[in-house]
């Protein structure tokens, strides 16, 4: 099977001044590209050849998974965003997020303090538990919440690629733009 890197559905500038245009055209256009080069040219000849790509992040293994995942989970976060993001989810998403957090802002600074303490390369997640309920993980380089039955709800990447040219050394600040360009639509429609 062929990997391509999806076409993003805004333009390159379209999230600053939250994310430059510089990082994404490095963290989409170079990273996750690698990615996408790297599974295509470790897949054949192997297992997972014909396999699609969630079944390489729930299965796979060494450089298969990592690459695959990598893949997976940069397009979830770069679909999680629009220009016109920001504020708080409505509908079941927000009931959920109330009923497991007690209130937006509860959730928001649980989320956050789990991106931002995340030692070294990760992915910090919200994801949904097979009863309904909400909890927030973290998952070191290319961790995923598929492989342990968990149905993913948002992601922020605290790779540094991810913030170094905007906010070098500042994780927070970098933490901090994320909540202004979420598309809660598209995230509620996870749940
Ligand atoms: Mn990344």
């Amino acid at each position: 099977m062929k990997f391509e890197l999806p076409q993003l559905p805004y333009a390159l500038d379209a999230l600053e001044p939250n994310i430059s245009k510089t990082t994404l055209e490095f963290h989409y256009g170079k990273h996750h590209q690698a990615y996408v080069n790297n599974l295509n040219n470790l897949v054949p000849g192997t297992p997972f050849q014909n396999a699609d790509l969630e079944t390489i992040v729930k299965e796979g293994e060494g450089g298969i998974f990592n690459n695959g995942a990598q893949i997976w989970n940069h397009t979830f976060y770069f679909m999680s965003f629009s220009p016109n993001g920001g504020g708080e989810p409505t509908g079941p998403l927000a009931e959920a997020i109330n009923k497991s957090f007690g209130s937006f802002t509860s959730f928001k600074e649980q989320f956050t303090k789990a991106a931002a303490t995340l030692f070294g390369s990760g992915w910090a997640w919200l994801v949904k538990n097979t009863d309904g309920t909400l909890e927030i993980i973290q998952e070191s380089n290319a961790g995923n919440p598929l492989r342990n039955g968990l149905i993913p709800i948002l992601t922020c990447d605290v790779w540094e690629h991810a913030y170094y040219l905007d906010v070098q050394n500042k994780r927070p600040d970098y933490i901090g733009n994320f909540w202004n360009i979420i598309d809660w639509e598209v995230v509620g429609k996870r749940f």
